[in-house]
């Protein structure tokens, strides 16, 4: 059959260019990528070859060959793993499958250098072939099929795809070198490389050069190893294999379990945020094992979904080999695991926590918004989780504990307060908070949107209520102001004067508001909305309409504040004749200003604009 022609998908073709264009500092990596998808390839088939045993027909020693050929200025790195048909070539090296890609590939900025740092965090694989080679020759035959294929590239555009007679079960992937990359032919360079990046590779890697086999790594699974053997440079090359991440972990976990159930886990937390952890499609990723057999990196069941940043392996012991994916569902086994690996988890991350110079913070703004899932899926776990949670508060830009925050609660406070939104900046404006900042009542500043479900599930830490101060009466009476404050204060409107000023507000407003009614809450703003208790809040309202436009807004409770000179002006102007006309403009427009400065969208903004060009005409 004639060779195709067949173009990469938009995503794969902007990558390469990328990959090419810019002066990636670590050329190197393309070795540790390739022998990475060739180990994964052998893991695959070692797999399969448990149901399938004929899959491994023509030898299962697993083993992985690098041959450098200076005369024809090669380099070949081949495997005898899974191996690849012509769908799978087209697949895997023609488009990027992972989920997210195209959304993430719109985050790069064409300046090369902040690409690059971005690109390796997503990783680049395969294609990082192209930094060292002008022209990619792949060969590879599927375990179990008879016709094999050959790929090829040069990286611009295209690539073509042919029948080829393959011998060997595998795959094949000749480089050929771009001129001043010899350097990648030397034997001592291409051992340095091995070892530094694939010693923990758990199969032979094979230099073959000047007529002489030489295995280079050390060929045995990491995690198996003593602890005391391993360096950190090995954990953390371990890492970017597993992970296929190019940040350093953050944390490092490596131990036994011994007892009722027997497994060894190899965890890392990564240091920067995986590009698709809040993607719908994301999977778990934690890399599971039965005795040294690779089973799968997709089990929902090994870990919780708040965990889901965990990187690594877990080796079981106990389960069976010949398990079968559906069996994975409802394991009893499997389920003492995941328990074994959060318990570990949450008590590694509370010593980093208690550990001052553990960069537990750093931690927490890359995976705290992950980790505060689990307040309401997991009930078991929850005072655990709210011990690790840290938050920026109205009095500390250091995100704090709750039991900082439990400490420093004032005489007669009776609730740990919060306020949600999009930004820290723009919540700490709010003019709900100002009550609580004139006395020194210190608000939790909560801007992921997690936050607006977790404290409804959570509802009290050490018995101290969680309240938002966006919904409901505020309880601020109870708490004394700080003296200088309570004398600085203008006197309030007089009684009746508020009275009739609310009901003429009412008047006016009709079923755009739930209610009017005197505000504790605020000191400097003249009016504030609030959601009343039990309706949903503000934030949370904004959130869902992202995803649902065209909502019903269920009407707020309008707070006046009668301290504010012209709150007072309009309330002496309340009880005269024929109050109720001249204040329907001042009452929209208060109510038009609360909702400017919550962030909610003018329901008929035209009418404020005729209204406030029209109180500005008086005026002048
Ligand atoms: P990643 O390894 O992150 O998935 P790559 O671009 O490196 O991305 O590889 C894409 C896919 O190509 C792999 O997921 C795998 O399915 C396939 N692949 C790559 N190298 C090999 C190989 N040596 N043998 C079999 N399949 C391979």
């Amino acid at each position: 059959m004639a060779e195709e022609k067949l173009s990469f998908q938009a995503e794969v073709s902007k990558l390469l260019d990328i990959v090419v264009h810019s002066l990636y500092s670590n050329k190197e990596i393309f070795l540790r990528e390739l022998v990475s998808n060739a180990s994964d390839a052998c893991d695959r088939l070692r797999y399969a070859a448990l149901t399938q045993p004929e899959l491994t027909a023509g030898g299962g020693e697993y083993r992985i060959t690098i041959t450098p050929d200076k005369a024809a200025r090669t380099l070949t790195i081949a495997d005898n793993g899974i191996g690849m048909n012509r769908g799978d070539l087209v697949d895997n090296l023609g488009t990027i499958a992972r989920s997210g890609t195209a959304q993430f590939l719109t985050q790069l900025s064409g300046d090369a250098k902040k690409d690059v740092s971005l690109i390796g965090q997503f990783g680049v694989g395969f294609y990082s072939a192209f930094m060292i080679a002008d022209r990619v020759v792949l060969t590879s035959r599927k375990a179990g099929e008879d016709q094999g294929w050959r790929w090829s590239s040069d990286g611009l555009g295209e690539f073509a795809v042919a029948e080829e007679a393959v011998a060997e079960r595998g795959t094949r992937i000749e480089l050929h070198l771009r001129s001043g990359e010899d350097e990648f032919l030397e034997s001592h360079r291409i051992r340095h490389i091995i070892k530094t990046y694939s010693d923990h590779i758990a199969l032979p890697v094979v230099l073959v050069a000047d007529d002489k086999e030489e295995t280079v790594n050390s060929a045995s699974a990491l995690w198996t190893r003593q602890k005391s053997e391993i360096t950190a440079d090995q954990y953390k090359e371990f890492y970017h294999h597993v992970a296929h991440a190019f940040d350093d972990p953050w944390l490092t976990i490596h131990y036994k379990a011994e007892g009722a159930i027997e497994y060894t886990g190899l965890l890392f937390v990564p240091s920067q945020k995986p590009f698709d952890i809040f993607h719908p499609d994301r999977k778990q990723h934690l890399k599971l094992y039965v005795k040294r057999v690779f089973i799968t990196d997709d089990c929902a069941e090994l870990l919780p979904s708040y965990l889901r940043f965990l990187r690594g392996v877990v080796d079981s012991q106990d389960l069976p080999l010949n398990l079968s994916r559906e069996m994975l569902q409802h394991n009893p086994l499997l389920a003492k695991i995941k328990t074994g690996l959060v318990k570990r988890l949450l008590g590694e991350l509370k010593k980093k926590a208690e550990d001052a110079d553990g960069d537990y913070l750093g931690f927490w703004n890359t995976f705290g918004a992950v980790l505060k899932e689990g307040l309401y899926e997991d009930f078991d776990r929850r005072e655990e989780l709210l011990d690790l949670c840290r938050f920026r508060t109205t009095a500390s830009d250091q995100p704090i504990s709750l039991a900082t925050y439990v400490e420093r609660m004032k005489e007669g406070q009776g609730a740990v307060y919060y306020i949600t939104g999009d930004d820290i900046d723009m919540l700490k404006k709010s003019p709900l908070l100002e009550g609580y900042v004139a006395k020194g009542v210190e608000v939790l500043l909560l801007t992921d949107p997690i936050d607006e479900f977790w404290p409804n599930a959570v509802t009290a830490f050490k018995e101290k209520p969680l309240r938002s101060v966006a919904q409901g009466a505020s309880e601020l009476s109870a708490v004394s102001a700080p003296e200088e404050t309570s004398e600085a204060r203008p006197e309030p409107a007089a009684g009746d004067q508020m009275d009739a000023l609310i009901a003429a507000f009412k008047l006016a407003l009709g079923d755009q508001v739930k209610d009017v009614r005197n505000s504790e809450r605020l000191t400097t703003s003249a009016v504030c909305l609030v959601a009343d208790d039990g309706d949903v809040s503000m934030h949370l309202e904004r959130l869902l309409r992202q995803h649902q436009p065209g909502g019903k807004r269920p009407p707020r409770i309008l707070e006046v504040n009668p301290r504010h000179p012209l709150i007072r002006r309009l309330a002496a102007d309340a009880v005269g004749d024929g109050a109720a006309d001249r204040l329907a403009d001042p009452a929209h427009l208060l109510l038009d200003q609360a909702r400017i400065v919550e962030g909610e969208a003018l329901p008929d903004a035209a009418g404020f604009a005729r209204r406030l060009s029209e109180v500005l005409e008086r005026a002048v």
